[in-house]
C-alpha cells in the first residue's frame, strides 16, 4: 500500500502529530509513503521511511498527480491550510482534481485521514 502525504506549512505540525499517533500501525502495515518536500523532511524527523518528491510550489504537487494518475496511490493524506494563500493554487487544484478522476482516497484534514488509513489497515488493497 502507498500513501500520498502533503501539508501545507501551517498543517505541517498536524501532520507529524497524525503520523506519531499512528507510527506502530504504519510501520506494522509496511505502508509504503511519498511526500513533497519539506513534508516529508518532517516526517521523516519523526521516524518513518519516506520518499520525497520535489516541495509543492516548485511542482511537487504535480509530481504526486502524476504518480495518481498512473495507479501508484492507494490515498492521499493532504492537509490544506484553508487560512493562507498558496503561489501553487493551480496545482493544488489539479491534485485534488486527480484524485476525483481516479477515484482515489482524498483527506484534506487529520479526521477524514484517520477514517481513511483505519478503513485501509482493516482492509488493505
Ligand atoms: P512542501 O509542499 O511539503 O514541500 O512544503 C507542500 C505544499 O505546499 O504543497
Amino acid at each position: 500500500m502507498k500513501l500520498a502525504l502533503i501539508a501545507h506549512d501551517g498543517k505541517k505540525a498536524e501532520m507529524v502529530a497524525f503520523m506519531r499517533d499512528h507510527m506502530e500501525r504504519f510501520r506494522r502495515a509496511d505502508i509504503e509513503l511519498v511526500a513533497t518536500g519539506t513534508t516529508g523532511s518532517h516526517v521523516a524527523g519523526a521516524g518513518l521511511r519516506v520518499n520525497k518528491v520535489r516541495s509543492g510550489p516548485y511542482g511537487g504537487d504535480a509530481e504526486i498527480a502524476s504518480q495518481v494518475a498512473r495507479g501508484e496511490v492507494d490515498a492521499v493524506f493532504f492537509f490544506r491550510d484553508p487560512l493562507d494563500k498558496h503561489p501553487h493554487e493551480p496545482d493544488i487544484l489539479m491534485l485534488m482534481r486527480i484524485c476525483d478522476v481516479h477515484n482515489v482516497p482524498l483527506a484534506t484534514n487529520p479526521a477524514s485521514a484517520k477514517l481513511i488509513f483505519q478503513a485501509l489497515v482493516q482492509n488493505p488493497t
